[in-house]
């Protein structure tokens, strides 16, 4: 049976998708099977971050019936997704029927959340197991996450702890009052890495576009510390992304 992990947050625009891709390719070199769903049906970006746009089947047509494996698609990067839909007519057609196909696959289904704590939001979140918050060290972020959490834990659902994306120097709050706050642990903290944005525009994940980057080490290090395996960060790094960077493949579906 899968374990089905919710990749949400509070705020908009924290790293959700970001986190939900790289983690799941770092989880798959350390020899899980992964695969990232698009829950954000009214604002899908899983395809769109991968430089993916049409798809045949989409998780909208797996929650009307459809055969989950023809919504399945493997980008060059060694991800694989369920996108959703980019037309607004096929948002909200009802996430019950998801959790009996999630759990009949294996490894991890990460669903890439919308923001917030909508009507979409909470029935998604019913269908996990376990959620993974996503937050900014600023103010208003960390305080919409405290209140999700809080909201989560009401549902019954395990917070497997809170990662907090784009730290540096502007830290409004230190991490350990964010894990007082949070009331969960931290399990990562990413740096603000101009390769982030840059894999974006190269249509993969920061794992493969610079996989020894500050971002992509400490996604490596969270999906380490989330199957329990001692991670030991590589040394020469700038010397091994000039190499890697040689032997990117373009994206495209398999
Ligand atoms: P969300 O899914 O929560 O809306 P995204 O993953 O789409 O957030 O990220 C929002 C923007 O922030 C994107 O442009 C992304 O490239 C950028 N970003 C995310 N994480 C980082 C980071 N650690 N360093 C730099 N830019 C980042
Ligand atoms: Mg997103």
């Amino acid at each position: 049976m899968a374990k089905i992990i919710g990749i949400v947050s509070g705020k908009g625009g924290v790293g959700k998708t970001t986190t939900a891709l790289n983690l799941g390719l770092a989880l798959q070199e350390l020899g899980e099977q992964v695969i990232v769903v698009d829950g954000d049906i009214k604002n899908p970006n899983v395809g769109l971050y991968l430089g993916l746009y049409k798809f045949k089947n989409t998780i909208q047509n797996v929650m009307r019936g459809a055969d989950i494996k023809d919504a399945q698609y493997l980008h060059a990067s060694g991800i694989r997704i369920i996108p959703a839909s980019l037309s607004i007519d096929e948002a909200g057609v009802g996430f019950s029927r998801l959790k009996e196909v999630f759990n009949e696959m294996e490894g991890y289904v990460l669903i890439d959340f919308a923001p917030g704590l909508g009507r979409d939001v909470l029935s998604l979140l019913e269908i996990c197991d376990q959620a993974i918050v996503v937050t900014n060290p600023n103010i208003p972020s960390i305080t919409s996450t405290m209140r999700f959490i809080s909201i989560i834990k009401e549902m019954n659902k395990e917070v497997l702890g809170v990662i907090i994306n784009r730290s540096g120097k502007a830290y409004e709050i230190k991490r350990e009052d964010i894990e007082i706050i949070c009331d969960a642990p931290i399990i990562g903290e990413i740096p603000e890495d101009e390769n982030v944005r840059k894999s974006a525009m190269m249509k993969t994940p920061v794992l493969s576009y610079k996989p020894y980057s500050k971002a992509a080490i400490k996604f490596k290090e969270v999906a380490a510390r989330l199957l329990d395996i001692n991670y030991e960060p590589p040394s020469f790094s700038s010397i091994r992304n000039i190499f890697s960077y040689f032997s990117k493949a373009e994206a495209t579906v398999i």
